[in-house]
């Protein structure tokens, strides 16, 4: 019998991908294209959904042809997605009636304004974890309503359908057989009540989208029907929105385990377990995954300016060429140096919340030097991570026992060293850093038995575990300087 692979469908915000995953949990050959950023105004931002659709089912056939596999030695697909972005199309000829309106897509600030003027802000966040925003899909679908003609006659008889990409993508690779996301997508769109696990009436109603128009929602390891390639019907088994889907592949599978990818901001994600915990620190409360008739629940928050300060010394101050120079240069700086940054370009976030604060350094002297700059600069990204993980500690009230990390600039040693002394656990970076993919393809892997709990946890290998070496008392010294300096920063527009 010739051996069988997963399918990780890995649809990002600027490329599709494919990726062909062994039993032993090896990445066989990735298949990858950008697709087009559609911008046409400013502060739009938009996709074709059948520019989507196409390409990202040639990188599957692309995938299978450089791997040299055939359809019938796909075990089954698992989906990971841009989560929020919004198609809204006719149920009986399957067109999108507008572009998908992306996640950074900006038009809806005025719905998000009418909606928190009418007093509707706190009773949203409290059925869905989210906060009134454009971000999430529900004032996405609601500009699609009033500003595409015909929209609104189509949804009253119950003729339309709206998706996040997952449910958009499984509605064509199964021919318009399937109408159906997972819990962790339907948790992004503003609509779903994460409490008790169903589309809210009650906004729905407020907001005047037809319920008719939502797909149904499901576990994100479950049957989501199947995808025919040369007269093979492949399994579609697993889907999960990208952030959950890292989640799940770093095998965040117990209640305080989270992890970070570092790129140019920072996405972190801690599990809280069957509780859904509530913010009082401005985070999200999402849903993780739905598995083994359970669902799983996470705190999310994000830093804003992460690897983008390193950018900013490089392209802005030119201190170096490339990013990767930080790690030596930040490694010549003097010990206690006293330098701190605060990358506040555009205001701070989670848990401060001030969009009047702007960047700043403090504590030169007539000897620092870039060395000092620059350690400051990456030491900002480690304080940051600290703020949202402790935050989330509050929240939940389960205390974190490592990090796991991914994304760009976890090849930073000396950054990933600093996490860990400024944390005090240890950050583990994993050898296979696909983390998105992986944990799609583990949600579908699951599914048909094609591996168990045990074998997913062989699967993942570690490439190094960073320990925290710092005293206490440094720790707190240290952290102690950071939030002084971030204080020094608030308000500053204002003043
Ligand atoms: P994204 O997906 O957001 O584009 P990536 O995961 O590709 O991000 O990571 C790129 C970011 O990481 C950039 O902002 C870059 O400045 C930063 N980065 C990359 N390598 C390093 C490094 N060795 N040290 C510090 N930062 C780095």
């Amino acid at each position: 019998m010739s051996e069988k692979y997963i399918i990780a469908i890995d649809q990002g915000t600027t490329s599709c991908r494919a990726l062909i995953i062994d039993h032993g949990g090896a990445i066989q050959t990735i298949a990858q294209q950008e697709f087009t950023q559609i911008f046409p105004s400013p502060g739009w931002v938009e996709h074709d959904p059948e520019e989507i659709s196409e390409v990202q089912q040639r990188m599957v056939k692309n995938a299978m042809s450089q791997a040299g596999i055939s359809s019938s030695q796909v075990e089954a697909i698992g989906i990971t997605n841009q989560r929020e972005t919004t198609v809204v199309w006719n149920k009986n000829t399957g067109k999108p009636l507008y572009n998908a309106i992306v996640w950074q897509d900006k038009r809806t600030a005025d719905i998000c304004e009418e909606i928190k003027e009418k007093g509707w802000a706190d009773k949203i966040t409290g059925k869905t974890g989210l906060f009134v925003d454009s971000y999430f899909s529900a004032t996405k679908v609601m500009w699609i309503l009033r500003n595409v003609p015909g929209a609104r006659a189509l949804a009253d008889q119950g003729q339309l359908a709206m998706g996040t990409i997952d449910t958009w993508l499984i509605w064509k690779l199964t021919g318009g057989n399937q109408h159906i996301t997972d819990y962790s997508n339907a948790s992004r769109t503003m609509l779903y009540n994460i409490h008790d696990l169903e589309w809210d009436e009650e906004i729905l109603n407020f907001l005047q989208i037809p319920r008719s128009m939502l797909p149904a929602v499901k576990p994100s390891s479950f049957d989501f029907g199947h995808y025919e390639v040369d007269g093979v019907k492949i399994p579609i088994r697993g889907v999960a929105g990208d952030q959950q889907a890292a989640l799940f592949g770093q095998q965040c599978l117990e209640p305080g385990m989270a992890k970070n990818t570092y790129g140019t901001g920072c996405f972190m994600l801690m599990q809280t377990g069957e509780e859904a915990a509530i913010s009082r620190n401005g985070l999200l409360t999402t849903i993780a995954w739905g598995l083994d008739g359970k669902v799983y629940y996470a705190l999310e928050g994000s830093v804003f300016i992460a690897g983008a300060a390193v950018q900013w010394l490089r392209d802005g101050l030119q201190l170096f060429q490339t990013a990767g120079e930080s790690e030596s240069l930040a490694s010549r700086a003097k010990p206690d140096h006293g330098v701190y940054m605060v990358p506040a370009f555009a205001g701070m976030g989670a848990p401060y919340w001030d969009m009047y604060s702007r960047g700043a350094i403090f504590g030169l002297t007539r000897d620092t030097t870039k060395a000092e700059i620059t350690q400051a600069t990456l030491d900002s990204l480690a304080y940051q991570t600290r703020d949202i993980l402790t935050s989330m500690e509050s929240d939940s009230g389960i205390g974190l026992d490592q990090l796991n990390v991914d994304g760009g600039a976890t090849a930073n040693n000396y950054l990933m060293q600093f996490q860990a002394d400024i944390l005090g656990v240890p950050v583990i970076r994993p050898k296979v850093t696909e983390t998105t993919a992986m944990g799609a393809a583990y949600l579908a892997g699951l599914h048909t038995g094609f591996w168990n709990k045990d074998e997913i946890a062989r699967i993942r290998e570690i490439d190094r575990e960073f320990v925290p070496v710092m005293t206490d008392e440094e720790r707190k010294e240290r952290y102690r300087g950071w939030q002084n300096a971030v204080k020094r920063t608030l308000g500053w527009l204002k003043d």
